[in-house]
């Protein structure tokens, strides 16, 4: 159990009741900062326990920060699992389609494109379900709820209450509701109408395939250097991103793959895949890319891609509800900052319901419900403009990294260098104070 501080009630008035929809990343971190400014935070997750896959992902150095103010709780366990990078080491990137020998491809004078140095983002990488069910270990009993899929809510003006609706017949009722609930987000759909455009992700026709293997095998069959810190192999048409995970015993293997296709199931994020599928996109690659498909399982599962660049919602807030996280500003992985964004949205959400219930005590139940409102469009207008840079300049990445416009090395690290010092000193808290 943490030490947070479950069971304030701030001078007899009973704290503020939150319902998030959605217990992924951002669902369960946002509830931990939450609980940790007193406030009462209640997970529906449509899931029968927490799900995430066993891949990577890292945090960088920024979004710890947010981390820490957020709950320390989480920074003390991304911390216990994580390999870290340092200031020394470096992200290399890799022409990963020319060489055509082993020795070529691991010749940094033929095959190295750039390297930029980690000293701006100090990657943490960690396996994102161990993450997952440690940061849930830390909630209160009953704080989350499980097999709840959100079907619908109400905001009734009348109502001090939002009430939600699930798809088992049951409701439940807070006073705001926050929808964590990922890409595919029933809370946006329900939030700006079925008909608006940014009700459905759009398919960025890219489609990922991951798997994690003992460390000694992805260098023996990727090189030594790819246990040293994050390797991007550039070609025609994909990407192969490798990084060492969970202290440096397991190599997490990401293959992103363009794909002029429709995803076979729109509805759904994944769909059955062989591996065969790998070995014809890296048919003509280098050796190290051509032999990829054999550390992948003969039938797997890749992951379709959605995000939110060519619909952006034009606002993240109405009446007492808000999204958060994938639900407000999905994006391709390329900039390797979805879940490091969600960060920032929890950290501002908490904040300003933190100031609305420090408030609770003057308010009575119509102004309190005037003061949420205003709270939830004051997160809004504090993190859309974020929320749009993050997935365009992603989306902007990815097209470079698979010379989908041409090989250009020179102007994709120029364009990762301004993406680099833009995540670095982007101040998730100033708009707030303007
Ligand atoms: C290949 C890949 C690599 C990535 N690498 C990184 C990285 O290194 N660093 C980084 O910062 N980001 C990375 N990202 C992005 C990151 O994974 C996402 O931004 C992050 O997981 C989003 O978390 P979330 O909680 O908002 O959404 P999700 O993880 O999608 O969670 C949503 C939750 O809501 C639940 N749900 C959905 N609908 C309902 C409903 N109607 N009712 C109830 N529950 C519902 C789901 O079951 C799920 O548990 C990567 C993404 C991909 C695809």
């Amino acid at each position: 159990m943490s030490n947070s501080n479950n069971n304030h009630i701030n001078g007899g008035i009973p704290p503020l009741e939150v319902a998030i929809v959605g217990g992924g990343i951002v669902g369960v971190m946002t509830a931990l900062g939450l609980h940790r400014r007193g406030i009462k935070a209640t997970i529906y997750e449509r899931a029968s326990t927490y799900t995430e896959v066993s891949a990577g992902f890292a945090f960088t150095e920024a979004a710890r920060r947010w981390m820490e103010q957020l709950n320390p709780d989480l920074l003390e366990i991304l911390g216990r699992i994580s390999q870290k990078t340092d200031a020394n080491s470096s992200n290399s990137y890799w022409d990963g389609y020319n060489p055509r020998t082993r020795e070529d491809a691991e010749d940094e004078s033929k095959a190295l494109l750039f390297r930029t140095p980690n000293n701006k983002l100090l990657f943490w990488g960690c396996v994102r379900s161990q993450f997952l069910k440690e940061m849930g270990a830390l909630l209160p009993e009953g704080a989350a709820v499980f097999g709840k899929q959100l079907l619908s809510y109400e905001d009734d003006e009348k109502n001090n209450k939002v009430v939600l609706h699930f798809e088992d017949g049951t409701t439940a009722k807070a006073d705001v509701l926050l929808g964590c609930d990922g890409v595919h987000s029933s809370t946006r759909k329900n939030m700006l109408g079925p008909d608006h455009p940014a009700s459905r992700p759009g398919y960025t026709h890219n489609v990922t395939y991951r798997t994690m293997v003992p460390i000694d095998v992805g260098v023996s069959a990727m090189g030594e250097k790819t246990a040293q810190g994050g390797c991007m192999h550039c070609g025609p048409n994909a990407c192969l991103l490798t990084y060492p995970v969970q202290s440096g015993t397991l190599l997490n293997i990401a293959i992103f793959a363009y794909d002029a296709e429709e995803f076979p199931d729109p509805k759904r994020m994944t769909a059955p895949a062989n591996r065969s599928e790998i070995e014809k996109i890296f048919k003509d690659w280098c050796p190290h890319a051509a032999n990829v498909w054999k550390l992948y399982p003969e039938k797997m599962i890749k992951w379709g891609i959605y995000d939110m660049t060519q619909n952006p919602p034009p606002t993240y807030a109405s009446g007492r509800v808000c999204i958060v996280g994938d639900a407000a500003h999905a994006s391709t992985p390329f900039l390797g900052i979805g879940a490091c964004t969600g960060v920032e949205d929890a950290l501002v959400v908490c904040k300003v319901l933190e100031s609305v219930q420090a408030r609770r005590e003057t308010l009575n139940g119509e102004t309190a419900a005037d003061a949420l409102r205003e709270a939830l469009q004051t997160y809004s207008r504090a993190r859309l403009e974020r929320g749009q840079w993050v997935p365009r300049n992603s989306g902007q990445i990815g097209r470079m990294y698979q010379w989908r416009d041409g090989r250009d090395p020179e102007g994709l690290q120029q364009k990762l260098a301004k993406a680099a010092q833009a995540i670095v000193s982007y101040d998730v808290l100033a708009p707030l104070a303007a």
